[in-house]
Formats: structure tokens, sequence, C-alpha cells
């Protein structure tokens, strides 16, 4: 398919792609297509920059960071850049975390490419919020103990915050994104709207990636272990029953079943 064929016109196009939690094996093959195909690769600093092998070597990479707290290239001038080299004729293609439209402003960036008529496709990604627990044997849902997952964010934009009583009630189990620097306010509200205190909790630090580390707690203890293991941002914080099914021993780190299958076969190889 060449270039005029995908943007109809011979204009650029952007592709908003998801990179998955850390672990680079955790892309999609659309995402590794899109980053073949790349011009420009706007890339945030939560990605990890192994995927960058998969682009040409002439592409331009231009690092777009924002992570909480810290200088950061504000959203208006990335959506800038973005537009900019879409009208220049290049393929974009914008990396994110995870996936991009789960807190990560990608519905803000699909509007300013829908106002300004360049042609996009969104390339979902694996969320952290799945995949980090997942990687400690948590699964968000099970139809034995929990009706249904909640995906929230502990840091809202006006310091606002979730309705934490609202969310106890929902028998569902919650998976808080951006929580860490928030926990005790968050632990003191579902505590003191009825939740039990020995609600299985836990906490995911760099989930899937080798540096993976984490916390099994219950909901009254999370904090104070969390802070006793020296825990820090990324973290996805898991509360509710199903965190009693995490598995301790595959709680040690991101080597999976199927990097041990690889070393087995170069080993008889
Ligand atoms: N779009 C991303 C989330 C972006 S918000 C996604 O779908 O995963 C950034 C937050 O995501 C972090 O503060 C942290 O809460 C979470 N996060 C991202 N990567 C993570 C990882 N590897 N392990 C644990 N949490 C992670």
């Amino acid at each position: 398919m060449t270039r005029t064929d995908l943007a109809g016109n011979g204009a650029g196009l952007v592709y908003l792609v998801g990179a998955g939690p850390g672990d680079p094996e955790l892309l999609t093959l659309k995402a590794v297509r899109a980053l073949a195909r790349a011009d420009v690769v706007l890339i945030d600093d939560l990605v990890n920059r192994a995927v960058l092998e998969h682009a040409r070597p002439s592409a331009r990479i231009i690092e777009v960071g924002k992570r909480g707290g810290c200088q950061s290239t504000p959203q208006a001038f990335i959506q800038k850049l973005m537009l900019h080299y879409a009208r220049a004729s290049r393929i974009v293609v914008r990396v994110k975390g995870g996936d991009p439209f789960m807190f990560g402003r990608g519905g803000e960036e699909i509007e300013a490419l829908r106002a300004a008529g360049i042609p996009y496709e969104v390339i979902s990604g694996v969320t952290a919020g799945i995949a980090a627990p997942a990687a400690i044997g948590i699964p968000v849902t099970h139809r034995e103990h929990a009706v249904g997952v909640t995906f929230v964010t502990g840091h809202t934009k006006g310091g606002g915050g979730p309705d934490w009583a609202a969310l106890s009630r929902t028998g569902t189990t919650l998976v808080i994104y951006m929580g860490i620097a928030n926990l005790p306010g968050i632990c003191a509200a579902l505590l003191q709207a009825g939740m039990r205190a020995d609600m299985p909790a836990a906490a995911v630090q760099s989930g899937t990636l080798a540096g993976q580390r984490q916390v099994l707690a219950t909901l009254d203890t999370l904090h104070a272990q969390v802070t006793q293991a020296g825990l820090g941002s990324p973290a996805i914080v898991v509360i509710g029953e199903v965190v009693a099914l995490a598995d301790a021993a595959r709680a040690g780190g991101a080597q999976g079943l199927l990097e041990h299958a690889r070393e087995i076969q170069l080993a008889a190889a």
C-alpha cells in the first residue's frame, strides 16, 4: 500500500500507537508495522526505548515526555508537532505507554487531528492496568470474586479525585493508575467508606519490565508496605478480592514462561 492510498491525498497521517506496559514483546503487530513506516516518531518517556528498534534508522525520533511533576513537553506543543509533520506529508507515529486511550490523552490528540482534518488511526495497546496485575497472577475480573473492574486515576487535573466512597460499593476490582502519591488518602477514604480493612491490595511498579517490583498487602497496610519497600511511580494499585489470587512465586519479576521456553530451545540447539 502506498502512502497516497492510505492518506487519500498524499498528505501525512498520524498513527496513535499504544506501546503496551513496558515489555517490548507486548507491542502489537500493528504497532510494529506502523513504527516501520514512520518518518517521525513522537515518543513518551514511559515508553520502553526498545520499541524504537522497529523504526527505520532514518526516522526522526522526538522525545515528548510528561512524567508527573517533572519538566515535560506541554501537551499543546506535542499536538502542534503532530500537526506540523502530518501537514508536511510525513507519517507520524505518536507512541504512548499502555493504551493511548487509557489515561493517555489520546482523546485530546484525536480531537486536534479531527479539527485539523488530518487522517489518523488508533492502534490499541495493552494497558498497564491489566498487564501489571497479570504479571503477578492477578486477574482483574473473576466470576467468583469481582463483578467487574473499575479503572480510575488517583491523581486528577483539578486535584479533586474520584468518589472513593461510591467506588467502594461497586463490588468491582479497583485498578488505580497514578495512585502512589495519594495512596494514604485513597486508602483512608476507602476505609472510611466501609471497605474492610483486610481487603487484599497490591501495588506493582514497572510491571512487565525487568525492574518490576510489587507489594502484596491489605487495604490498611498497603501504604506502610509500599513506603517500606520504597515503591514509586510508575505503579498500578489494585484493590479487591482478586488480589488474593496473586501468585507470590510469580511476583519475582518479568521473566515469563515464554522466556524460559526460548532459553531451553537455545540450549538444545
Ligand atoms: N496509557 C497508559 C497509562 C498512562 S498514565 C496505559 O494504558 O497503561 C501513567 C500511569 O500508568 C502510571 O502512573 C502508572 O500508574 C501506570 N503505568 C504505566 N506503565 C506501568 C507499568 N509498567 N507498571 C505499572 N504501572 C504502570
